[in-house]
């Protein structure tokens, strides 16, 4: 959240940010906007509610889709009184094609706060601002510095792009705790004089040369001063973890049946993605899978040893494929046969005792907690019952 003075001190070696440094970068991006930017209708204004409206529309919204809609709204809403006191129904239609339909309904919310709670006067600090129904630490930044003047930081997408180049910053910016250290970074460059203006040079810098794909560093007036642009790699930053590799993981699963029944188990409760659930006994075979003669030797043994059921294992029935996180899963299903005589005599005492087993009919294994991969199993039986006679 942008805070007027920085509560740590930014992510960046204070080497790389010394007060030359940080002039310099304030001046040539404001000589740069002062030259360079945009005639936008919510520049030409100091009303602070008209810039409020005006960061609503631009939320999720294209700079030339966004104007039309502003210059209708401000006619039709020329006050925060006139939007608070508006039915809800009437702004929806104005905002009708713009999209993101709550943002519509939290600037009217928002309206109303601030003649309820502010005498019609939009907040100048950001705290205050936070507490407004839809904005967020952006927009309360944004706001404050254009509307107030007040030295805020406003990081979106676009400053988080030219941040991360300026400094070669390799860190991943999507969690909460980089990004307060972005504030911090962009808090520690606003300058003092023109706090409204440096956000504003910093959004239009990366929406119109900083690019994501193709950032223009020759036509960029930061160039002298972007250690990304010195070394040549910008697109490198923002910085994006590597993800894990895939791993494709093969398991063998055991579709016994003893009478109208089949065998089922539960995973123990303490930890894992499906604790407590219920599901058809498997076991992972080696990476890469193993020839079908292998994986049924495994699953039988499994059964032996951990249920001290002995089963036939004979054809390959069914195959699921499905994705965990990074692992690619192949779960081939073999069916089982197992004699009325044969298995456990009390089914519901498991051999081992911390997991539990039951030979349960399909109606009683549906109402069970079950994973995704395993409804499909219980699915296919259901669909192929007759396969085994039943
Ligand atoms: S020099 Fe290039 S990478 Fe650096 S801020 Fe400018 S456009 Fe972005």
């Amino acid at each position: 959240m942008p805070r007027p003075s920085p509560s740590s001190p930014p992510s960046v070696d204070p080497v790389r940010l010394t007060p030359r440094r940080v002039r310099e970068i304030g001046s040539r991006l404001l000589e740069w906007y002062d030259r360079e930017k945009r005639d936008l209708p919510w520049r030409r204004t100091s009303d602070p509610y008209a810039i409020l409206v005006s960061e609503f529309m631009l939320q999720q919204t294209q700079v030339a889709t966004a104007i039309p809609y502003y210059t209708r709204f401000l006619k039709e809403f020329p006050t925060v009184q006139a939007l608070a006191s508006a039915p809800e129904q009437e702004v929806l239609r104005l905002w009708a094609g713009l999209g993101y339909y709550s943002r519509a309904r939290n600037l009217r919310a928002t309206a109303n706060r601030i003649v309820e709670a502010h005498g019609g006067k939009v907040p100048d600090s950001v705290a205050e601002l936070l507490f407004l129904p839809g904005v967020g630490s952006y927009m309360a930044g944004a706001v404050a510095s254009i509307a107030h003047g007040i030295v805020a930081a406003a990081v979106d997408g676009n400053v988080i792009r030219v941040l991360s180049r300026l400094f070669r910053l390799k860190k991943d910016p999507s969690g909460p705790r980089v990004r307060r250290e972005l504030e911090d970074l962009d808090m520690a460059l606003v300058p003092r004089d023109r706090p409204g203006d440096f956000n504003q040079a910093m959004m239009e810098l990366g929406a119109r040369v900083c690019a994501p794909a193709a950032p223009d560093c020759p036509a960029c007036p930061l160039r002298t001063v972007c250690e990304a642009a010195r070394e040549g790699n910008p697109t490198d930053y923002p910085f994006k973890p590597r993800r894990a590799e895939t791993v494709e993981v093969e398991e063998s699963c055991a579709m016994v049946r003893r009478g109208e029944r089949y065998l089922v188990t539960q995973r123990p409760g303490q930890t894992g993605r499906y604790r407590s659930m219920w599901e058809f006994p498997h076991i992972e075979v080696a990476k890469g899978g193993k020839t079908a003669r292998r994986a049924k030797q495994t699953l039988g043994t499994y059964l032996a040893d951990q249920f001290g059921i002995e089963v036939r294992v004979e054809e390959e029935w069914a195959e699921i494929r499905h994705q965990v996180t990074h692992h690619k899963i192949r779960k081939r299903v073999f069916r089982c046969s197992v004699g009325e005589g044969e298995g456990r005599a009390e089914n519901d005492e498991p051999k081992v005792e911390e997991t539990p087993v039951r030979w349960l009919t399909l109606e009683e294994i549906a109402a069970l907690p079950l994973a995704a991969p395993q409804k499909r199993i219980l699915e296919l039986l259901k669909d192929a019952e007759s396969f085994f006679g039943g």
